[in-house]
Order: C-alpha cells, then sequence, then structure tokens
C-alpha cells in the first residue's frame, strides 16, 4: 500500500527561517504560491517580466528574475512549463543551487527523463497537487485542499522528506491526502492518465460518439448534448462515488447498455493500444517524441490542434453554450 500523510505527519518548522522561490506564476505558481503565504511561509516569486510578473506583484509578492530567486532561496520550487525547465535551469537555476538547498518539481518528467540532472548536494523532491492550480486556491480558501503526490529523488540533507512535506501542508494538501510515490511513477502515471484516459481518451471517445450520431443524420445539435453536454453530470457522480453511485442515478436500461455495450467500446484492440501507449512512456519514446517536437516549434502540435479547433463538435458546441446563461462570463 502507497504512504498517505496528513496534517499531523507535517511539521511546518522545518521551514521556519527558510526562503521559499516559486519559479514561474502560471496555474501552479500562483496558487502554491498563495497558500503557503497565507499559511505563513516566506515566499518570493521568480519569473521573467511580462504577464506573471505583473500578477504576482499586484498579489502582493516580491518578484526576482530566476536566477536572483534561486540564488536568495533555500527551496526553490520549479512551475514552469514542463518542456521549458531545463533549458532554464541550465541558464538560471543551476548555479543558483548550493549544498543542503532543495529543488522541488510538482512533475517528475525532467528529472526521470534526465533532462534536468542536479548536483548531489541537493535535495530533489515532488511535491504535485492532484489538481489544477486554480482549484488548489480555491480549495485552500475553503479550508479544504486539493490531494497531492510526494517522492523523494535525493535526499541531501536527511530532511527531504520532512521538507516536502511541510511544503504540502503549506499549500493546503495535507488537509485532504497526501501519497508518497517516486518520480518514475509519477511521470509515468500521470502521462498515461492524460493520454490513455483523461484528455486523449476522453475527447477521442467523445468526438466518435458525436461523428456516429451526424454521419447517421442526426442533428449535430442533438448529438453535442448527448455526448459531450451530459458527460460533466456522469463523471461529476463517478468523482463523488465511484460507477456504483453513478449506476444508482441513471436508469436501469441505461446501466444494462452501460454494463454490455461499454466492454464492446472500449475492447481489446484498446487494451492493446493502451499497452503501447503506456510502453512508449516506459521507454522513453514518448518523452523524446515531445522534446524533438519542441526543438522543431511543434508542427505536429500546432497541425493537430487546429483541425480539432475546426471540428464541427467545436462549432456547434460554442452556439449551444452561447444560448444558456450558465455558460456566459460574468
Ligand atoms: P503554466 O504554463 O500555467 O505557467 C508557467 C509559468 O512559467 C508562467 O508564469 C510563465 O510566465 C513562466 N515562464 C515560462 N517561461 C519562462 C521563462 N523563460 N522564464 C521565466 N518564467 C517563465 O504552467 P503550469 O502551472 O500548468 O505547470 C507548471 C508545472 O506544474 C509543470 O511541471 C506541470 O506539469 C505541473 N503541474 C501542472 C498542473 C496543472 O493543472 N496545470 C497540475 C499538476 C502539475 P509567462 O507569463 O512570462 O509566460
Ligand atoms: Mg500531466
Ligand atoms: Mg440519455
Amino acid at each position: 500500500m502507497v504512504e498517505k500523510y496528513f496534517d499531523a505527519d507535517a511539521d511546518m518548522s522545518v521551514l521556519a527561517g527558510k526562503k521559499i522561490a516559486v519559479v514561474g506564476y502560471g496555474s501552479q505558481g500562483r496558487g502554491q504560491a498563495l497558500n503557503l503565504k497565507d499559511s505563513g511561509l516566506d515566499v518570493i516569486i521568480g519569473v521573467r517580466p511580462g504577464r506573471s510578473w505583473e500578477a504576482a506583484i499586484k498579489d502582493g509578492f516580491e518578484v526576482y528574475q530566476v536566477a536572483d530567486a534561486a540564488k536568495m532561496a533555500d527551496i526553490i520550487q520549479v512551475l514552469l512549463p514542463d518542456e521549458d525547465q531545463a533549458a532554464i535551469y541550465q541558464a538560471s537555476i543551476r548555479q543558483g543551487l548550493s549544498a543542503g538547498k532543495t529543488l522541488m518539481f510538482s512533475h517528475g518528467f525532467n528529472i526521470h527523463y534526465g533532462q534536468i540532472v542536479p548536483p548531489p548536494d541537493v535535495n530533489v523532491v515532488m511535491v504535485a497537487p492532484k489538481g489544477p492550480g486554480h482549484m488548489v486556491r480555491r480549495m485552500y480558501e475553503e479550508g479544504k485542499g486539493v490531494p497531492a503526490l510526494i517522492a523523494i529523488e535525493q535526499d541531501a540533507s536527511g530532511q527531504a522528506k520532512a521538507v516536502a512535506l511541510a511544503y504540502a501542508k503549506g499549500i493546503g494538501a495535507t488537509r485532504a491526502a497526501v501519497f508518497e510515490t517516486s518520480f518514475k511513477e509519477e511521470t509515468e502515471t500521470d502521462l498515461f492518465g492524460e493520454q490513455a484516459v483523461l484528455c486523449g481518451g476522453c475527447t477521442a471517445l467523445v468526438r466518435a460518439g458525436f461523428e456516429t450520431l451526424v454521419a447517421n443524420g442526426y442533428a449535430p445539435e442533438m448529438a453535442y448534448l448527448e455526448v459531450l453536454h451530459e458527460l460533466k453530470l456522469i463523471v461529476d457522480l463517478i468523482y463523488e462515488g465511484g460507477f456504483t453511485k453513478m449506476r444508482d442515478s441513471i436508469s436501469n436500461t441505461a446501466q444494462y447498455g452501460d454494463l454490455t455495450r461499454g466492454p464492446r467500446v472500449i475492447g481489446p484492440e484498446s487494451y492493446a493500444a493502451m499497452q503501447e501507449i503506456l510502453e512508449e512512456i516506459q521507454d522513453g519514446r514518448f518523452a523524446k517524441e515531445w522534446i524533438l517536437e519542441n526543438m522543431t516549434r511543434r508542427p505536429v502540435f500546432t497541425a493537430l490542434t487546429r483541425a480539432d479547433e475546426e471540428h464541427e463538435i467545436e462549432e456547434v458546441g460554442a452556439e449551444i453554450r452561447a444560448l444558456m446563461p450558465q455558460f456566459q462570463k460574468k
């Protein structure tokens, strides 16, 4: 079983007198930094001049260039885009590290695939919230927390885990639960989840259902409402109480169709594809592909994103949402 930690397991005193640099002030950077500050910790922001810089100033932080923040801080939480972390680490973070400091991440990609190789005398840890930055912030403000993963890659000071747990408490994660993992497990499961299920699997499933209905002459509006709009209602039930709660709320007809037809949609071919996708993650093929894609300014990413933005489901979806007050921006 995975080790779990809660508020009582984390001692914030290991962070007393320590300075934390949150590097990057985007989704995770903003959420984590504001929570740490409200937990009474000494937080500075490292970022480049621009939108994020201005946002951090507006939120009341001391803001520095990344290299300066890395030099000043004892704990450096790297919340930059994963594909930019290695270059920024080399240019601006590496020389700010010294013995006993803690280098922290919220995703293991760059450490696990060897894009960042920290010196042996620093702690290398992960505190990875299992939710987007605005949820990390909102739940904290509500007195709750988003669960998080911790992992220890290098324990140079003997305090790496205590620091990771205290940081997790600072962002509110121990109010929910903190699970211990490794950089390898977090990286591989995170990539697999987003590719096969959460993002890739989900959009492909919805798109296929929409296209099948439309190809058979059903109105695109009907197809949209059925396979996309209603998805949230079903997912909310699964989130709250698993498949059982969802099946308690749907009709018996829906439940029978679910049990007997679902496995035909996600059958042996899908299991084989999932296995192959997982192996590409495990042996580094996906990482290499994504690193090269970034080095060539993302031609595949750009073309495929544009094609999906122009899909009929996006067009009809925008029209339908415009009719409903719940989707209007306040
Ligand atoms: P974002 O893209 O939201 O934010 C990135 C930040 O990095 C921005 O503030 C950006 O500033 C800054 N930045 C980019 N390039 C530079 C540069 N050259 N120099 C200085 N600052 C720069 O990232 P996320 O918060 O989504 O992701 C951060 C980390 O958190 C990643 O490791 C990700 O995997 C992980 N994570 C993300 C989750 C999420 O839900 N988003 C969930 C869990 C983990 P600027 O405005 O100037 O571009
Ligand atoms: Mg991810
Ligand atoms: Mg229905």
